[in-house]
């Protein structure tokens, strides 16, 4: 069968992916019904209070499908909805981004995202040097323009060896929250050689929503090699990075 037999009727319109008139509907078509003129109303009045859903009373032919469903279940309608604010507005959103490296030494716990990996080493720090969570939760700092965990949690202070980076990340999650912002997201990834993650990668995951208090659905793990390339990849360390979205609560 060739590509041509997927399109009704031998047409294909120029911009438009290649679906049965007939389909189920994909986010892309959601997504290219945002950006049509007046999506700002759209978006803001998703779960508006005040304005009895706006999309509804729009003419069918704003959308090129004549859905209009589909806005109902869009993610930022969600949460605006958890959070009583009056609408989602895109300029309360934030991104965060964080990065952590720790050195591999004898005699120690790999301890990553909660989990107490069997290895011949763990990592060295002041704490238990989970390099997972601390990377996730420098995003989150990361996201509220508030300094990092080496600011808030000083490694020359003694309350905080051998800490449980959870319990780190957790009181990170209190102060996003106290700033008036909302986890909505978090991914990240793990950079190491060995030993091999993927059978941790969902303890890990249900570890670090719960310190956030977020749903495990919405934090990714992902671990790579680095093909015995650089500090990784000689074991020397393992390094990992996160990358968050948050939304401030306030609807001001
Ligand atoms: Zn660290």
């Amino acid at each position: 069968m060739s590509a041509a037999d997927a399109v009704p009727n031998g047409a294909c319109e120029p911009g438009h992916d290649v679906v049965p008139s007939g389909a189920p509907q994909s986010d892309d078509v959601i997504l290219s019904g945002v950006r049509e003129p007046g999506h700002d109303v759209i978006l803001s009045g998703a779960r508006s209070a005040e304005s009895k859903d706006p999309v509804r009373s729009q003419p069918e032919t704003s959308r090129p499908d004549g859905r209009t469903e589909s806005f109902d279940s869009a993610p930022y309608g969600r949460f605006a909805q958890d959070d009583n604010s009056q609408a989602f507005n895109p300029a309360n959103l934030r991104i965060g981004q964080g990065y952590d490296v720790h050195a591999f030494a004898e005699g120690r716990k790999l301890i990553l995202g909660g989990v107490d990996i069997p290895h011949t080493r763990g990592l060295l720090g002041h704490s238990d040097a989970d390099v997972l969570a601390h990377a996730v939760a420098d995003a989150l700092l990361g996201g509220i323009r508030g300094g990092d965990i080496g600011k808030l949690f000083p490694d020359t202070d003694p309350a905080y060896l051998n800490a449980d980076s959870l319990k780190l990340l957790a009181a990170v999650a209190d102060k996003v929250r106290a700033e008036g912002y909302a986890i909505l997201d978090v991914d990240s990834v793990i950079a190491a050689q060995a030993p091999k993650l993927s059978p941790y990668r969902d303890e890990m995951r249900a570890n670090l929503a719960a310190a956030m208090g977020v749903p495990a659905e919405n934090v990714g793990v992902k671990a790579t090699t680095t093909e015995h390339l650089g500090f990784e990849g000689r074991e020397e360390g393992i390094s990992a990075t996160a990358v968050c979205l948050l939304v401030r609560r306030s609807s001001s």
